[in-house]
């Protein structure tokens, strides 16, 4: 079990290096297939050069925060993990207090929270989780990680892999694309508005949702940010596999078995959809 408590610097990993292992957390989370991260992928998620990711490749396997394996890419070690949950915590965290509590939009908060949440002490983190209503999910519906080290697991699918007619809520938005968030709050399609996908015209056409009570139609490129969800799955109640100090087994959990039914960086199926 991990525990950000009571650690002053946990590592001494510089906040660069947890967000390089963060991104990396967060893109294999969104893989099916498998929790290897291409390190292309990452350079083009980062905005970096190829060059500067093998660099920073480098200096993560040494410290024992990454494995590395030609072709293959880069695959998160438990230490790596800790502390890319404890980033993602900061930041997210962070992200939920500055839109609840300091009256942001939730289009201006991801690059402020990149500054700010490798600031943020335990202590603090602790009293913006109280004053922002303990959130489970920043404002873009990604899970906070806990104090004790748990990341909250999410069941959702990506809404132009939905079938029509469903009654869904809107899990999480995976863009940042401010111009995409600021339409996607005016249509009011943010994470945990209920709404029912009516319908969607063939060959790639556009999808109609009813929000409230009127009907609105969008297109399948905005659909492929949509994250989706059943209703009684917005509330988070399960969390990855925490054992993550030296056992990797899916059973070491302890957890029972729908709990872990997937590993982590694999997205289990929409549930009852
Ligand atoms: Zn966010």
């Amino acid at each position: 079990m991990v525990n950000f408590r009571g650690q002053a610097n946990p590592s001494h990993v510089s906040p660069v290096m947890q967000e390089y292992l963060a991104e990396a957390y967060r893109v294999a989370s969104y893989q099916t297939d498998s929790d290897w991260v291409s390190t292309t992928d990452l350079a083009d998620r980062m905005g970096v050069s190829p060059p500067a990711v093998a660099r920073m490749v480098g200096r993560l396997k040494k410290r024992g925060l990454i494995e590395h394996e030609p072709y293959q890419g880069m695959r998160l070690t438990p230490a790596g993990r800790r502390e890319a949950l404890h980033y993602l915590r900061q930041h997210r965290l962070t992200e939920m207090f500055l839109v609840r509590v300091m009256g942001f939009g939730w289009h201006e908060v991801h690059g402020e929270a990149e500054a700010l949440g490798p600031a943020v002490s335990e202590r603090v983190a602790d009293r913006m989780n109280e004053l922002a209503g303990r959130p489970q999910r920043c404002p873009h519906g990604e899970p906070i990680p806990t104090a004790d080290g748990r990341m909250p697991r999410v069941v959702d699918k990506v809404l132009t892999a939905i079938t029509p007619p469903a009654s869904l809520v809107i899990s999480r938005v995976n863009t940042d694309d401010p111009e995409k968030l600021i339409y996607l709050a005016e249509l009011g399609l943010t994470p945990g508005q209920p709404f029912e996908f009516v319908s969607r015209a063939p060959f790639e056409g556009p999808l109609r949702l009813r929000i409230e009570d009127h009907e609105q139609v969008i297109g399948v490129e905005l659909a492929g940010v949509l994250r989706v969800c059943a209703p009684q799955d917005f509330l988070l109640t399960e969390f990855e596999d925490d054992s993550n100090d030296a056992d990797e087994s899916p059973e070491g959990s302890g957890l029972p078995t729908r709990k872990r039914r997937r590993r982590r960086g694999k997205q289990p199926p929409v549930t009852s959809i």
